[in-house]
């Protein structure tokens, strides 16, 4: 297994870089999102310099709210628009994968809707990202999306798309774990891990919360799945996010 981390948008990116390889993780999970981590934002050259040297390794993630799912189309293609144009820096910061979130969509959009918009969507951005390389990952969020209906028909839709498992978002509001575990174990890639107490996306360390890890953890075991983690703990104090390195590869360890 590999462990990464995720760096605070909020932040620079450069002292960010820094700040995960001082801690020893493997890889970043590098999002490029308003307001310091921007693409348009970036001193692009020293972020590509910073990360050579720190020898980390990189998985893309792009910002969780853009409306793939708007049924206006010039809105739809700017979304799109908006991550085709990273994908060249992620390619460059040495990643082979980058994660997109799908939209819920809005007023008169279902989900139903909802999911063939974001189908099509990640169509053309999947077949971007080929072009130089990339493949790119899906990853459940709060709502609708994080039902297996609606990701099975998006994941149907593109082949190339395969499954970025965040455990945090499948037990916000009612526990969705075990099903996309098992719908989606064939085409899982990726995952996050962080607790909360089921009511909101809290990002806390991993036994701060109400998520039994051990069950987790060695239900994913059990998969065959044995690639890249990120700990997707939120806290200024990074000895949260140390301990819950800690704790993974202790349950992991433990896990038969
Ligand atoms: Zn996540």
């Amino acid at each position: 297994m590999q462990i990464g981390m995720m760096n605070n948008p909020r932040n620079d990116l450069v002292g960010e870089i820094d700040l995960i390889a001082s801690h020893d993780f493997d890889f970043i999970d590098l999002t490029l999102e308003y307001p310091r981590s921007g693409i348009d934002v970036i001193d692009k050259k020293a972020v590509l310099a910073k990360l050579k040297e720190s020898g980390l390794g990189v998985i893309g993630h792009t910002t969780y709210y853009l409306p793939f799912a708007s049924p206006i189309d010039t809105i739809r293609v700017a979304a799109i628009n908006e991550v085709i144009g990273t994908l060249k820096f992620f390619k460059e910061a040495g990643a082979g994968m980058v994660t997109v979130h799908p939209d819920s969509g809005v007023g008169p959009v279902d989900t139903r809707t909802a999911a063939s918009l974001n189908a099509l969507s990640f169509k053309v951005i999947c077949d971007e990202a080929a072009k130089i390389g990339l493949s790119i990952v899906m990853e459940n969020v709060p709502g609708p999306f994080s039902s297996v209906e609606p990701l099975k028909t998006v994941l149907k839709a593109v082949p190339a798309l395969s499954f970025h498992l965040d455990v945090g978002h499948a037990f916000v509001g009612r526990n969705r774990f075990r099903q996309l575990l098992a719908a989606f174990k064939d085409k899982l890639q990726h995952v996050h891990l962080s607790d909360n107490r089921f009511r909101g996306d809290d990002h806390m360390p991993l036994g701060a919360g109400n998520i039994d890890w051990t069950e987790v953890i060695g239900a994913i075991k059990k998969t065959g799945y044995d690639s890249t983690f990120t700990l997707e703990v939120f806290s200024n104090d990074k000895r949260y996010v140390v301990g819950s390195r800690d704790k993974l590869k202790e349950l992991w360890r433990s896990a038969s």
